[in-house]
């Protein structure tokens, strides 16, 4: 159903969607703390895979930028994560995002923000600042 629509779509009918379904949080105070909890949730779904499931390990130490490229640079870039999300885990974790994304949704809509023109803004920015943006 969702995979039809653009991913414009998508993202003004969700935004949309989440005004009006907001009344028991409708208060700035109520999504920015929403907005923690889930960060919080999103953080512990990834820890409970590595220490409670096992799907994942994180080896964490200092980056290293290996080559004369920003191409060959990402290559021996490493996000510390060794192995993939189980379904179970990957599902757990989707699911925070998805509330965390409401949220997100709620708060752009409090200011009357369209998050489709935050997301050209930062993809320009991206772009713009390519290779720079790493360091
Ligand atoms: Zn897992």
């Amino acid at each position: 159903m969702v995979k039809d629509k653009s991913c414009d779509e998508v993202l003004y009918d969700f935004q949309h969607q989440v005004e009006n379904s907001l009344l028991r949080h409708k208060s700035i105070l109520d999504i920015m703390t929403k907005m923690e909890e889930y960060n919080s949730r999103m953080n512990r779904a990834i820890a409970k895979s590595c220490t409670m499931c096992g799907c994942i390990e994180i080896n964490a130490k200092k980056q290293q930028y290996d080559g004369e490229t920003f191409e060959e640079s990402l290559k021996t870039i490493s996000s510390h994560v060794k192995g993939e999300l189980c379904p179970v885990c990957k599902e757990n974790l989707e699911r925070e995002i998805g509330s965390y994304l409401f949220y997100l949704m709620a708060m752009c809509n409090s200011f009357g923000i369209e998050i489709s023109d935050v997301l050209d803004r930062e993809y320009l920015n991206t772009k713009t600042l390519g290779f720079f943006s790493m360091k």
